[in-house]
């Protein structure tokens, strides 16, 4: 999947990446009113109806990297994301403010043990490693070694890596694996979901049952470019059609789901956080 996600067509994503790559996709009415009316609305209390807009154009979007992001971005992030910057994936990246929103949001919800689905070169397993207690877990699973092995040098050197427990694989069949022992439910304080797409409904029915009650798990792209209020005529490269309409039964299937309570946030592609309730 992540050839698919990243290989297609790399010279134009690259290109694309540099236009739109790292900005909020919150840009358009279409996006914010998809919000709204997929996960806002049909769970939003009486009492707050008016939600206010957030990021929307480069020039605010540069704003808040250059005054609130990277002046705090640690050292060892930085260089991460320097050497992701010249692979050509890198569109694959967290982007430097879904980074230190993570970091954040870890060190709120006091995570411990956590597990990442999607690694690529680590940037967003180095801000969750940062974010840790020095006892802190992450098992962190990719199909790709390689990709993990070029940033883990950084990771290292950050004094980090004895926190992460990697496994090269497909992340499913270690799920499976972990729900046939019933120990490992609701053991996870925090899952950072970001694979393969198609999938993301097949984690989640697993991943309800390892999260804790009260933990969090975070599905990233839901936002997925922008595309999930484009019409379906509209141009747009294959790997994004083709997971479009996986995105778009995800978001409808976490906003009606009653396990959990959500919050679709428009930083980076778009990340949605579900705590679980029961
Ligand atoms: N979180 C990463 C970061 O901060 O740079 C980006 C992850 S990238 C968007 C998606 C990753 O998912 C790729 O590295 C890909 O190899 C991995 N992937 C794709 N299918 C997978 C699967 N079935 N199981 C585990 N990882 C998978
Ligand atoms: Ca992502």
């Amino acid at each position: 999947m992540a050839t698919v996600e990243a290989t297609k067509d790399s010279t134009q994503q690259v290109s694309r990446h540099q236009e739109v790559g790292h900005k909020s996709l919150l840009q358009s009415d279409a996006l914010y009113q998809y919000i709204l009316e997929t996960s806002v609305y049909p769970r939003e209390p009486e009492s707050m109806r008016e939600l206010r807009e957030i990021t929307q154009s480069d020039a605010l979007y540069q704003y808040i990297l250059e005054t609130s992001v990277y002046p705090r971005e640690p050292e060892s992030m930085r260089e991460l994301r320097e050497i992701t910057a010249k692979h050509p994936w890198n569109l694959m990246t967290t982007s430097a403010d879904e980074g230190q929103f993570l970091n954040l949001l870890l060190k709120l919800i006091n995570a411990k043990n956590t597990m990442e689905i999607g690694v690529y070169t680590g940037y967003s397993l180095l801000s969750t490693a940062l974010a840790l207690p020095d006892d802190g877990k992450i098992l962190a699973m990719d199909i790709n070694r390689e990709n993990y092995e070029l940033g883990l040098p950084v990771i290292q050197k950050a004094g980090v890596a004895h926190k992460i427990d990697f496994r090269e694989g497909p992340a499913l069949p270690v799920l499976d694996q972990m729900l046939e022992n019933k120990e490992m439910h609701g053991s996870f304080d925090f899952i950072f979901v970001d694979a393969d797409k198609d999938n993301y409904l097949n984690y989640h029915k697993r991943l309800i049952d390892l999260v804790k009650i009260g933990g969090v798990i975070g599905y990233d792209n839901t936002l997925w470019n922008g595309s999930v209020v484009a019409p379906p005529d509209a141009p747009m490269r294959k790997y994004v059609r083709y997971y479009r309409d996986f995105v778009i039964e995800l978001n409808k299937a976490l906003a009606a789901d009653p396990r959990i309570e959500i919050s679709q946030i428009p930083v980076g592609d778009g990340i949605t956080l579900c705590r679980r309730v029961i």
